[in-house]
């Protein structure tokens, strides 16, 4: 972090004390652009080390084909779309509720049993939030989780219980976004 002064550092800011942990839970969250993409991006770095990945979109459908998701899974992540597309557009939210709850019993397996290295909860906010999915559950499999499984959560208004046990938590403010200037989702850019 730089100092008040704009000189540069002299001194390494390096601590030595620092100590390692077995794995981290990340959440990505506020109203600006990149929760997603910034996961995505963790997604690739722990595709990298040879982590085995898996993705679960709350409420992604599976008939859009990202890139990210076409990419991901090349590289060997398991992904899984568990939505139903924008809620509303949908016309039967009671499926879309029993489809969110299908998905976090399934990623609660995994924080358990730890088959993955990386286990990334896109959008899993929005099902805390609206009450589809409990907040206190998953905050217990996460603390509870075997040792090795990273998280990473993203979506808007994270539960403050949730930011509470998260290790990095990353608020994207939103400055701008071109959505806002009538600009539609750009291919490449926003999918
Ligand atoms: P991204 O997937 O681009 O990283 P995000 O995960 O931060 O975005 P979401 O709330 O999941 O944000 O947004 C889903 C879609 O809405 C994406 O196409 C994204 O580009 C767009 N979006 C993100 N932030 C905003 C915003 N502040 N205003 C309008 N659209 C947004
Ligand atoms: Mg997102």
């Amino acid at each position: 972090m730089p100092e008040s002064e704009d000189v540069p550092p002299t001194e390494s800011p390096i601590r030595i004390e620092l100590r390692r942990v077995p794995s981290l839970v990340i959440v990505n969250t506020g109203n600006g652009k990149g929760k997603s993409t910034a996961a995505f991006g963790i997604a690739l770095r722990a595709l990298g080390r040879g982590w085995r990945v898996r993705v679960i979109q709350f409420l992604k459908s599976g008939d859009w084909k990202t890139g990210e998701e076409d990419m991901l899974t090349r590289l060997g992540a398991e992904w899984w779309s568990a939505g139903d597309g924008f809620t509303w557009d949908s016309d039967d939210m009671e499926s879309s509720r029993k489809l969110a709850v299908i998905a976090w019993q399934s990623a609660a397996e995994t924080l358990r049993t730890g088959t993955h290295e990386l286990l990334l909860l896109d959008e899993i906010t929005y099902a805390m939030t609206w009450g589809w999915i409990s907040t206190d559950e998953v905050i217990g499999a996460i603390k509870n989780r075997a040792q090795t499984v990273n998280v990473v959560l993203t979506g808007r208004d994270a539960p403050a219980a949730l930011l509470d046990i998260a290790d990095t938590v990353t608020t994207m403010a939103d400055t701008k976004h071109a959505y806002n200037a009538g600009i539609a989702a750009k291919r490449g850019i926003d999918y």
